[in-house]
């Protein structure tokens, strides 16, 4: 995509050196000027040589507003194709033109930013962003939040937490009158950043920190999941199962996709307080409401453990295995349940029920996958009806 961009540009060009041309009209000695150094240009990038087309074109006598949207364009698409220098040396000679007007020029000064970032000089992109957010006369092209959000990825990637915040801080203020969803994702990115803070206390065993910034996480997205985990985590390594118990179910409750990573030491939390058939009993009741996969299969990892036979569990397992789609990690744990011969299922229903399950999984599940760009299809193709190539497909 980005090389058919490319060779459009061009045609960018052409359009820019028109609207310059035509100004000129009168001046025959300045457009035949401005016409050879185009032609000349252009043949360069035809000919697949950037530096010498970059030449040119940074020499050209006259960028102005009308041609500095086709400058842009040609920096961005060499950041875009990588080639992070030449993208540089386009925007930096655009932003040195005296006379491109000064929302050109912010535009200019946004993607310098991005180029520094995509050279990995983040304290560069960092100062770049920094001086467009405190421009009061910032053009509205260029939209303060966008620059927050750059900044942001910055500070990430820096671990540099708490300037994070503030950046999320400022964010959320010029949210204010946008969308609630908008400000939800940036309170629950602030409540991420106050806990990897928790999290670096913690490391140093700083526990009256932790507590101080879990309470900020609270007070801004107090149904933040990462939270309760941190809660979890802490009340567990103090040996206080309850409230481990507690935090973990209430984040599984709220979404089911961490109890993967949460239930050795949920399973372990209520062996020590409630019993495992209270908590099969919790998993039970969370399954029959939102028929998570992820729950289901733990259900039977725990029947597994402690020789769950009742008549409910059995009537489940038919269930599930007879009638929907389920997860392969779920039709293993149901296998190994089987298998065992727990229930009143014989060994001849087990097997047509693990028949079925498969065949259920299967029916909607892609076959092939194109090891060009990893597109998945159901049939095999002999060219990839994503990217084009020949040969590509082969079995997943
Ligand atoms: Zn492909």
């Amino acid at each position: 995509m980005i090389e058919i961009l490319f060779l459009l540009l061009p045609f960018a060009f052409y359009s820019g050196w028109k609207t310059a041309r035509n100004r000129y009209s009168n001046n025959q000695k300045k457009q035949r000027e401005l016409s050879g150094h185009f032609v000349k240009g252009v043949n360069y990038l035809l000919n697949e040589e950037p530096d010498k087309a970059l030449e040119v074109f940074l020499n050209y006598p006259d960028i102005d507003e009308y041609t500095a949207e086709t400058y842009q364009l040609l920096g961005n698409l060499f950041r875009n194709r990588g080639e992070v220098d030449r993208a540089l040396r386009v925007h930096q000679n655009l932003i040195a033109r005296p006379n491109i007007k000064q929302k050109q020029k912010q535009k200019a000064m946004f993607s310098l930013g991005q180029d520094f970032f995509a050279a990995g000089m983040l304290d560069r992109a960092e100062s770049v962003f920094q001086e467009l957010l405190n421009d009061n006369n910032l053009s509205k092209n260029i939209q303060k939040t966008t620059v927050c959000s750059s900044l942001r990825t910055i500070y990430e990637q820096t671990k540099e937490w708490e300037k994070a915040i503030e950046t999320s801080n400022c964010s959320n203020k010029l949210l204010d009158k946008g969308t609630t969803e908008n400000q939800t994702n940036e309170k629950s990115l602030i409540a991420h950043y106050y806990c990897e803070l928790a999290d670096e206390a913690l490391d140093r065993g700083a526990l009256h920190e932790v507590d101080l910034l879990m309470n900020k996480a609270k007070k801004i997205h107090k149904k933040s999941t990462r939270l309760m985990c941190l809660a979890g985590d802490i009340a567990y390594h103090q040996q206080e199962h309850q409230k481990a118990l507690n935090n973990y179910l209430t984040a599984i409750k709220q979404d089911s996709r961490l109890l993967s990573m949460l239930f050795t030491k949920i399973e372990d939390s209520a062996k020590k307080v409630t019993g495992i058939q209270a908590l099969q009993n919790t998993l039970l009741k969370l399954f029959k409401k939102n028929k998570d996969s992820t729950i289901f299969e733990h259900i039977l990892l725990l029947a597994v453990k402690n020789n769950d036979t009742s008549s409910e569990l059995n009537k489940l397992i038919r269930d599930e295995l007879s009638s929907r789609k389920i997860s392969v990690e779920s039709i293993q744990s149901a296998s190994e349940y089987l298998k065992q011969n727990l229930g009143d299922i014989n060994s001849q229903e087990s097997l047509s029920l693990i028949n079925t399950s498969l065949k259920n999984y299967l029916k909607d599940t892609p076959t092939f996958r194109c090891m060009h760009c990893g597109y998945k299809m159901h049939d095999f193709l002999w060219r990839c009806p994503a990217c084009h190539h020949w040969d590509t497909i082969d079995h997943i």
